[in-house]
């Protein structure tokens, strides 16, 4: 079959010699018909990550057609249009019996790895407890982005949501503008977003946010107290990952508020607190790592219902063979999402 190869850092070849991937008895293999780029996959792409050690097939945010299955599967047939994830946790271990399957140590042992390719084998556990059967009336494309809008759905269900009228998201990429989605889905009156870039921007507008900050031109920080009556607002959501930026969040949060660290630093970084802001303001500081089968599922029934219109996070669409130039000439500015379409 033909899938794309990260062969090291820097190199994506696409080949049309990769093995077809066999079901095992309680496996499925999928025919890919939507991929998403992704920026961990840009992570992997530009320095190498340790999940995905080259030279690997890549690629994990799929929806396609179930072309083959092992004997044992019950719950899908071959021909089923489906939407997945690409781990499921282990369900034995202290974590999973804790309701913190995110942190299962087993997650990435039986992953999906290889949607930028014709075929994809989904191995049991994941068949198990994170694949859905597509709506007819939702498009691969959208169906596709489960697996980051579960990330999300995870993370906000980690912040105290339900008392909030307000919350701010920090980063104008795909990951905060679902953010935005799901928080005005949940009826947060006033959601503020700050990044960069006019595409980004607007794209933020579109989707819902009610006040979009220009942090290239604007102080961030000043225009979320202007906007909350001096307050800073109760929610905050981090969704860049850099270290400053996570500093500044706590600029950002109300007395009592709960920030949220949703985008992963580089390794080996640090940050400061302000401690007499953290103890006598209050503040929480949740981190929030992947998903769990339940925000699965919640993201599933957002995508399924009809209740998020995702598309204008998917910039365009690209063929297996544009895959190397797209992630060569991946700036993300002007761009969110490319649908790979094999
Ligand atoms: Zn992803
Ligand atoms: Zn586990």
């Amino acid at each position: 079959m033909r899938a794309c190869v990260l062969v090291e850092p820097g190199r994506i070849e696409t080949r049309d010699d990769v093995d077809m991937p066999v079901a095992g008895p309680d496996d499925v293999v999928v025919q890919v018909k939507s991929a998403l780029t992704c920026g961990t996959d840009l992570k992997a792409y530009r320095r190498g990550h340790h999940l995905m050690p080259p030279p690997t097939l890549f690629g994990h945010e799929f929806s396609g057609v179930i072309v083959d299955k092992g004997n044992r599967v019950e719950r899908f047939s071959v021909g089923q249009p489906v939407m997945s994830v690409h781990t499921a946790p282990c369900g034995e271990c202290e974590y999973c019996r804790r309701s913190l399957q995110n942190l299962c140590p087993h997650l990435t042992r039986t992953m999906a790895l290889g949607a930028y390719a014709e075929y994809l084998r989904v191995p049991a556990p994941v068949v198990d407890a994170n694949m859905y059967p597509k709506p007819d009336d939702l498009d691969y494309r959208e169906a596709a982005m489960l697996e980051p809008l579960s990330c999300v759905v995870y993370g906000i269900s980690q912040a105290p949501v339900g008392s909030a009228d307000s919350a701010v998201v920090i980063g104008a990429g795909a990951i905060g503008l679902l953010h935005v989605m799901v928080l005005k889905e949940m009826g947060v009156k006033q959601v503020i977003v700050s990044g960069r870039h006019d595409y980004r921007l607007e794209t933020a507008e579109k989707v819902g946010a009610d006040l979009v900050i220009d942090s290239g031109s604007e102080h961030a920080t000043e225009a979320v107290l202007e906007a909350t009556g001096g307050h800073g607002s109760p929610l905050v959501f981090e969704c860049t990952g850099l270290p400053a930026v996570w500093e500044e969040a706590v600029t950002m949060v109300s007395r009592g508020g709960c920030v949220v660290l949703f985008g992963g630093c580089p390794g080996g970084t640090t940050v400061t607190y302000d401690t007499a802001r953290l103890h006598y303001d209050q503040i929480t500081l949740k981190g929030v790592f992947h998903f769990t089968p339940d925000a699965v599922r919640s993201a599933y029934h957002l995508l399924a219902d009809g209740r998020l219109d995702v598309t204008p996070l998917i910039t365009g669409d690209r063929t297996l063979e544009e895959v190397p130039e797209t992630f060569r000439n991946f700036l993300g500015n002007n761009t969110m999402k490319y649908a790979i379409i094999p």
